[in-house]
This record gives C-alpha cells, sequence and structure tokens, in this order.
C-alpha cells in the first residue's frame, strides 16, 4: 500500500520492483522525467497518484510486461509506441536493421514483412530518407501501431495489409527484412516472461518454427532485383536451417551473423 504524502525521493527506494522497474513505473505514474524525478525529490506524491502508481506495480508484479505497461519501447534509439497488438522491440533486431542498412543502395527499394510495431521499417526510413521503405503485416492492429509510429518520427513508409507477399505482387525491391514468427509450437519459452503477453501470432507460426520463414525465402527470388538482399532474423537454433533453405532457392553469400548474446541471429543470401 502506498500513502498519499510520502516523498517522492523516499517512495523510490521502498518500491518492490528492481531499481530501473522501479523508476520507470514512478516517472510514469508522475508523468515526470528522469530529471524531474531528481528535481521534484521533496515533493509529497497526492493521493491519486498514489493508487495510480499502485495500480502499475501491480500489474508488473502480475508479469504484464513493463513496454505494455508504459505504452513504449526504444529500438534504434527511438521511441516506439506499443501495444499488447505488437511484439515488444528487441534490441537483437536492431542487427537486422543494421545489416540492412549496409546493403540497401542509395534510393533503394526496402519491403519490411510483418512490421508489427513498425521498429525495423520505420528506423530504416528513418536512417535513410532517400530509401523507399514498404512495410507488411497481416493484422490490421498492428499496422495502426506501425503508422503511429512512421507518423511520430516523420518516416515515410508505404503499409500495406498484406498476408506476406500478397500484396507486393509484380513488385520487385532491392532488400527484403523480416522478424517474422519464428518459435515453435508449444516451445516452452512461450509460457515465460514477456512473451506471455505479446500476440502469439508474432511470436510463433504454430508449427515447426521454420515454415514463416520458408515461406519469405519461398517468395524473395521474385520480388528482389538481381543482387538483391534478403536478410531475416530467427530462432537462436535455426541459422543451419535458414542457410540451406537459402541455398537451395539459389541464393549466394549464405551467411550468418552474431547478436549481442553471441548467437547466430540473422541469416540472408542474395539473388543472383
Ligand atoms: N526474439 C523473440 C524472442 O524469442 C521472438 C521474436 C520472433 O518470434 N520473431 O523473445
Amino acid at each position: 500500500m502506498i500513502a498519499a504524502g510520502v516523498r517522492v525521493g523516499a517512495l523510490q527506494a521502498g518500491l518492490p520492483l528492481d531499481p530501473l522497474e522501479n523508476r520507470i513505473l514512478l516517472c510514469h505514474a508522475l508523468g515526470l522525467s528522469r530529471v524531474g524525478l531528481i528535481t521534484q525529490s521533496e515533493r509529497e506524491i497526492s493521493a491519486a497518484e498514489a493508487s495510480a502508481l499502485e495500480a502499475l506495480i501491480e500489474r508488473r508484479l502480475g508479469g504484464e510486461p513493463i513496454a505494455y505497461i508504459v505504452g513504449k519501447r526504444e529500438f534504434f534509439g527511438l521511441d516506439f509506441r506499443v501495444t499488447d497488438a505488437v511484439l515488444i522491440p528487441r534490441p537483437d533486431t536492431e542487427l537486422l536493421v543494421e545489416l540492412a542498412l549496409d546493403r540497401l543502395p542509395p534510393g533503394g527499394r526496402a519491403l519490411d514483412m510483418g512490421t508489427g510495431s513498425g521498429a525495423i521499417a520505420v528506423a530504416i526510413a528513418h536512417t535513410r530518407p532517400d530509401a523507399s521503405v514498404s512495410a507488411l503485416d497481416v493484422s490490421e492492429a498492428a499496422l495502426a501501431v506501425a503508422r503511429s509510429n512512421a507518423a511520430a518520427h516523420g518516416a515515410a513508409v508505404r503499409f500495406m495489409h498484406s498476408d506476406w507477399y500478397g500484396a507486393v505482387a509484380g513488385e520487385v525491391f532491392e532488400l527484403i527484412v523480416s522478424n517474422p514468427p519464428y518459435i515453435a509450437d508449444g516451445d516452452i519459452h512461450l509460457s515465460q516472461g514477456d512473451l506471455r503477453f505479446e500476440p502469439s501470432g508474432a511470436l510463433t507460426d504454430h508449427a515447426d518454427g521454420l515454415s514463416a520463414l520458408r515461406t519469405i525465402i519461398a517468395g524473395a527470388p521474385a520480388h528482389l532485383v538481381r543482387q538483391g538482399w534478403l536478410l531475416m532474423e530467427h530462432g537462436y537454433d535455426q541459422a543451419a536451417a535458414v542457410r540451406q533453405l537459402l541455398a537451395e532457392q539459389g541464393f549466394s553469400e549464405v551467411q550468418s551473423w552474431l547478436d549481442l548474446a553471441g548467437i547466430e541471429r540473422v541469416t540472408g543470401g542474395r539473388t543472383r
């Protein structure tokens, strides 16, 4: 029970989460920035603020991801709005953005398949205003979040409601990127931590974990220019299988890259 009248500075130390999460929720409940929390440390909290903070802490103690509670997460140096209609952007996915930026030629066309919050597409478009960035998702609710993120960052992204390549028939791109659902049906991780609260359609293919990756790889040659790149994020144990699928489709320069934890996390290849 958080009491009204407690000073902001004294309150912070007494909250039950880890220090970073305590601070994030305190800032959110009081509408303060990190600096505001320090400059207003002598302020006493009101009854309304106490109950608002208590409600946020209860949600976190119930396991809800902090990004959903505060409605945002930083990715590639940009704040992204997130709701439970979209996967929470992960730092590992910044690797995919960096690899894409290195390979997108000036004025190039990029396609992000299964954009979710729009994190990948918006990060690319924000960094490279010269590029034509398109992004698709099968979820209208996700597209609404993605559109608001593009607008917030002034990123020109063309969004499409599409079941994989459905909406881009006849179009070609210099680069295709995707962080598709790649967790196998029934994987233990789906019942742990933040994943319990994220949209299952963004996490799992409800099959062996490779079915979305297979669909993306099979359709890519028809949607890439010559020497175009396909880059995909995948699970910790899927790199060899994804390289094999790319090789079978005739891709060249097939290779995998390591994430921050040293795990093969992104695999890609180039059309001939
Ligand atoms: N990287 C996420 C996780 O394992 C999964 C994201 C995805 O399926 N694309 O937490």
